[in-house]
């Protein structure tokens, strides 16, 4: 099995080569053509399987087309539990976003750290990576908007909801669009998380790698 079987644009192959990604692990496998399709995901998954790319892939493939347009809208939103979360994610969307034939802005906030500099840094996003607090901070402050997310992804949500996000998370979805992809990943599957994937997925793929 090949990233380019899998629905992986050919731009990718190199990007991919040069990160020494050879084949695709087991979740890659099951995860990429199901959310190129469109399917909502639920994915089981523990660090070091290989989840992040998982999404990161056919998500930038999912994106061309949506940031030619002049106003550039948050695409996809990705919320996490940690600052050293945020930053990892962002920048596997960025060495791999290089890689296609189209440009496109992903940027990560987390709390901690002052507000300003992301507020100036959030225009023409469109892949944003955020802990759920600062999220809200700056949605509250009208410093972004996210009637535009047509992808929302869960990274470590049993760990975001052990630190107490849920209520933080809960605000977050009712602020976006009904119509999207939710792509929900977990080491564990609490009864928290079985919670999160009640409201959020509908006919999700499960992935328990
Ligand atoms: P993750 O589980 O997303 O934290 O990824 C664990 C590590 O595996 C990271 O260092 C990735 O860069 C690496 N990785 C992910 N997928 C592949 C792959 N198909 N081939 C080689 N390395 C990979």
């Amino acid at each position: 099995m090949s990233f380019t079987s899998l629905g992986l644009s050919s731009y990718l192959a190199k990007a991919l080569t040069a990160q020494n990604y050879t084949k695709p692990y087991p979740i890659q496998e099951a995860a990429i053509p199901a959310i190129l399709k469109g399917k909502d995901i639920l994915g089981i998954a523990q660090t070091g399987s290989g989840k992040t790319a998982s999404y990161v892939l056919p998500t930038l493939i999912k994106l061309e087309g949506k940031t030619a347009t002049k106003n550039r809208h948050i695409n996809v939103l990705v919320l996490v539990p940690t600052r050293e979360l945020a930053i990892q994610v962002e920048e596997v969307f960025r060495v791999f976003g290089s890689a296609l034939p189209f440009t496109f802005k992903s940027f990560a906030v987390f709390g901690g750290v002052s507000i300003n500099p992301q507020m100036i840094g959030l225009q023409n996003v469109n892949v944003l990576v955020a802990t759920p607090g600062r999220l809200l901070e700056l949605a509250e402050s009208n410093a972004l908007h996210l009637s535009s997310v047509s992808t929302l992804i869960l990274d470590e949500a049993d760990k975001m909801l052990n630190l107490g996000f849920k209520a933080e998370m809960d605000r977050i979805f009712a602020l976006l669009p009904k119509k999207r992809q939710n792509l929900l990943f977990s080491a564990t599957l609490s009864p928290d998380v079985k919670n999160v994937e009640r409201v959020l997925l509908n006919d999700p793929l499960v992935i328990n790698i």
